[in-house]
């Protein structure tokens, strides 16, 4: 066995070597992800994130459960047969967390600038909600409020809505209020893409230090047009929008595209991806994600009927693998650190705010779930911590390799369900990574 990365620290240290008895009956810990490669077979230990590689002569032995190397036991990828992996799952994780500053200022701001949008997209979980814009008066007090909780930290914002560029003006409001106090910051943001331009580019490159753009794109010019269903029937909003793609990527603002899945359009959305491939093939920054259609809003969505599902599933992978070959997909970082938060809503160091000043730590609460208010002081502490709260665990969790980085919170839509298709993709997506890092590590060995 060739161990390619040694246990993370500082878990290599606090966990050891476990000890060996070649009497012991072993068997592979739970959270093991196997990849082959023509040397042998990787394994990644998605707990202590270590990745060994198998020659060929052992791996044959290790996938027949044959006699258990004592140098993959000491490295914990073989546990003795009634090992409790997933208590010691659960201790890393308390570890970790209790290593973990968790008295952190707020450093992520999720600014609703605007619940209005220029698009009616059938599948919106707002499309029902009331349309709120930011004053310029709220505005100002969204970068006091920034500037009086953020410590001085470097700080992350990231411009929703409804459609944040309807209204760019609490954007310029907040990013000079801020630039006048000296704190630095970068942004980020979810738009459609529709209302950029030159100008605008320009100003959000300089002004709003935007960093990046996530863009739906739900089918090819056709489809687009017809499901998005803008404010503007005389525009060909598609065209517009991939020009303003360009128009970022030129600017130096990462792209990704984000396309909702569903069987309706998923043929459709292979071909964009080909189309997005030959445009887009090698640009820095430009990169395409699918997610499922999810949610009340599409209550007959494909993700809940089994046999749709898996078709479904089938169809994102011909994405995936599409996007994949012209190195269009970001890949999983093996040596990431330890997951100790699902996202904003259970990590202290962010919140959203909401176009009225109302605090919030929920994309998707727009509405209620408050925590506070930029115009008064604390937050409710009794509502952070209903957004902490877990689900409980299912009979899969006990085998599932993703057990030691999975987080699912009681309040997230997301995590409702977990079905066998989203846990083969989340394998798939880790046996990818190694594969990627193992062309590295082996380029860099040659060179
Ligand atoms: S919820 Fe799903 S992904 Fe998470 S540990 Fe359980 S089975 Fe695995
Ligand atoms: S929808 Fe789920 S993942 Fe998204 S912010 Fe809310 S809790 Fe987090």
């Amino acid at each position: 066995m060739k161990l390619l990365y040694s246990i993370l620290p500082p878990f290599d240290k606090l966990l050891g070597p476990q000890a060996y008895s070649p009497q012991s009956s072993w068997r592979p810990i739970a959270y093991l992800v196997q990849q082959p490669v023509p040397e042998g077979l990787l394994l990644y230990n998605t707990l202590t994130k270590a990745l060994a590689l198998l020659d060929a002569e052992e791996a044959e032995s290790f996938l027949r459960g044959g006699v258990p190397s004592e140098e993959l036991a000491r490295q914990w990828f073989l546990v003795p047969q009634d090992h409790d992996d997933r208590q010691l799952a659960i201790q890393i994780r308390h570890i970790v967390r209790m290593l973990s500053d968790e008295t952190v200022p707020i450093t992520t701001y999720t600014i609703f600038t605007t619940t209005d949008c220029n698009a009616r997209c059938f599948y919106c979980f707002q499309k029902e909600a009331v349309r709120h814009t930011m004053s310029p008066e709220t505005a100002r007090q969204t970068a006091d409020f920034i500037l009086a909780h953020s410590a001085g930290k470097h700080v992350r914002l990231q411009w929703f809505g409804g459609e944040p560029l309807y209204n760019k003006k609490a954007i310029s409001l907040i990013c000079k209020a801020l630039q006048s106090t000296g704190i630095t910051y970068e942004s980020g943001m979810i738009s459609n893409g529709f209302l950029f331009d030159d100008s605008t580019i320009q100003e959000a490159a300089a002004e709003w230090r935007l960093k990046d753009v996530q863009i739906t794109l739900d089918g090819t010019e056709e489809v687009y047009n017809r499901v998005k269903a803008f404010i503007y029937p005389e525009v060909n909003a598609f065209r517009r929008v991939i020009r303003n793609i360009h128009g970022l990527l030129d600017a130096g603002i990462a792209v990704r595209i984000r396309m909702n899945v569903d069987l309706y359009n998923a043929d459709n959305l292979i071909q964009l991806t080909q189309q997005l491939c030959s445009e887009f093939k090698g640009t820095p920054g430009f990169r395409l994600y699918t997610h499922p259609l999810f949610g009340e809003e599409v209550a007959g969505a494909a993700i809940y009927h089994e046999d749709k599902r898996k078709l479904l599933y089938q169809k994102r992978e011909t994405i995936s693998r599409l996007a994949r070959e012209d190195s269009l997909t970001a890949n999983e970082n093996l040596r990431g650190p330890w997951k100790i938060h699902q996202c904003m809503a259970d990590d202290d160091s962010c919140v959203t705010i909401l176009p009225d000043g109302h605090i919030g730590k929920c994309e998707h609460f727009s509405d209620e779930g408050f925590v506070g208010h930029i115009g008064r002081d604390g937050l409710d502490e009794q509502m952070l911590l209903s957004y902490k709260a877990l689900r409980d665990e299912t009979d899969s969790c006990r085998t599932c390799p993703h057990y030691p980085s999975c987080i699912r919170l009681n309040r997230c839509v997301y995590s409702e369900y977990c079905f066998p298709e989203m846990r083969e993709e989340m394998s798939m997506i880790i046996r990818q990574s190694m594969l990627e890092t193992y062309k590295k590590l082996k380029e860099a060995k040659d060179a």
